[in-house]
């Protein structure tokens, strides 16, 4: 005989249950239907935050003061398993998902992390295509990974790098951490045969202002894509100000100075960076040189088509980075007695046909900031960049 069902979990399935039958387009989602939330955005990119812990202490991101040794992380039980992660990552993907982005915390302290890849690679669209998959790490373990990623079928990895100047990056990740060993990790990433590799730089007023032009000058022409950050209020540790933030104009300018740019086209809806390319002699861009992309998620939000879902380390499916509430998907996977793929997929859908956030826009509309902000924000370590 089966085991009775918590009544926990009876009510939240009662509660999801009406979420989805208060909303009548979410009954019309089956093959081939569209699903768009409440702005007529559609669900293509999803960010898996695999891990909270991470082996740096970047201040705008995980500050010691916050974070420090006493610091209580997930316990490994409440970490999604990397077989619940495919199992909902399938969901997702059939509701119209392309592209995979694998976060933390830092990504490659997980273990056995290539498995999760080798799953996720496995997964096809509705139509039968191959799902992009990609990775953000800060690239300290990267040299000894970059083999068995790509291996494991990872197409794409971002490494964020602050400054080339060893004193300046020790500084910003706090655990004194050398550039050199980042830079080993990009090379062993090239070397492996990951075609596509970027360099993530956020760029905080007085700390790595300076680095802009030298790293734009160390990435030109390498195949790598330097693309500058404007820093952001996400969580709620950094204690961000406006005026730490240096907005992605002035770094254009500031590259442009030195080294001509030009503007190119995105290359898909919903892509967070303005891209440059880099000029020739005669003013047009040669992709020899490669390019530059700048985030300017503070001074021009792209809320607008923004095309991405968050799920946390455990569990948690957030339509914004500054979505004051998750909803928690792992507490009905882990009920396989009354959950049914179906189920899973049609609460994944009825919440994204609910989504209306807008957060960076309404930050951009109000004069102060704080007039927009959730009571509770999550970390984007736990929430997944
Ligand atoms: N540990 C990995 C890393 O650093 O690449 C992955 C997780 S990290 C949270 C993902 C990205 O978020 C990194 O590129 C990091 O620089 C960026 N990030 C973290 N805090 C930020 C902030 N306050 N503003 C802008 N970007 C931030
Ligand atoms: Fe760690 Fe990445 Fe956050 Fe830096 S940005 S503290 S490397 S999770
Ligand atoms: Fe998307 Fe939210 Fe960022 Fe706007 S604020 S771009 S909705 S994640």
């Amino acid at each position: 005989m089966s085991k009775p069902v918590p009544i926990h979990i009876v009510r939240q399935l009662d509660r999801l249950a009406s979420t989805i039958a208060a909303d009548p387009s979410a009954q019309s989602i089956g093959p081939g239907a569209r699903l768009q939330d409440r702005r007529g955005r559609p669900l293509r990119d999803l960010r898996i935050s695999v891990t909270d812990r991470c082996n740096f202490r970047c201040a705008y991101c995980m500050p010691k003061a916050a974070f420090g040794k006493d610091h209580r992380y997930l316990p490994h039980e409440a970490l999604l398993s990397f077989e619940e992660i495919t199992r909902l990552a399938r969901q997702f993907v059939a509701l119209g998902v392309q592209k995979i982005r694998i976060t933390g915390g830092e990504p490659l302290l997980r273990k056995g992390i290539e498995q999760l890849i080798e799953q996720l690679a496995t997964l096809r669209s509705p139509v039968g295509d191959a799902i992009d998959i990609a990775m953000t790490t800060n690239g300290s373990l990267l040299e000894r990974k970059a083999r068995a990623l790509k291996a494991a079928g990872l197409q794409r990895v971002t490494v964020s790098l602050d400054a080339l100047d060893d004193a300046v990056f020790q500084r910003m990740n706090d655990v004194g951490f050398p550039v050199a060993k980042v830079l080993s990790g990009i090379e062993a990433a090239q070397a492996a045969g990951i075609a596509n590799i970027k360099v993530n730089m956020v760029v905080q007023r007085g700390v790595n202002e300076q680095q802009i032009v030298p790293m734009a000058r160390f990435f030109q022409g390498t195949g790598v894509t330097l693309r500058f950050i404007e820093y952001m209020d996400v969580g709620s540790t950094n204690g961000w100000r406006m005026d730490d933030m240096v907005a992605g104009e002035e770094v254009e300018r500031r590259v442009a100075s030195e080294l001509p740019l030009i503007p190119l086209h995105a290359n898909a809806p919903g892509e967070t960076a303005q891209r440059w390319g880099y000029a020739d002699a005669r003013g047009e861009h040669d992709p020899r040189l490669g390019e530059i992309g700048v985030i300017s998620s503070v001074t021009q939000a792209f809320c607008g088509d923004c095309n991405r879902a968050r799920l946390s380390t455990e569990g948690r499916l957030y339509s914004c980075l500054f979505a004051g509430q998750g909803h928690d998907l792992r507490q009905l996977l882990r009920n396989p007695s009354t959950v049914t793929d179906e189920t899973l997929s049609g609460v994944i859908a009825a919440i994204w046909q609910r989504r209306t956030d807008r957060y960076s826009e309404q930050r951009s509309s109000r004069s102060s900031i704080h007039g927009a902000l959730p009571t509770h924000r999550p970390e984007m370590s736990y929430i997944g960049g």
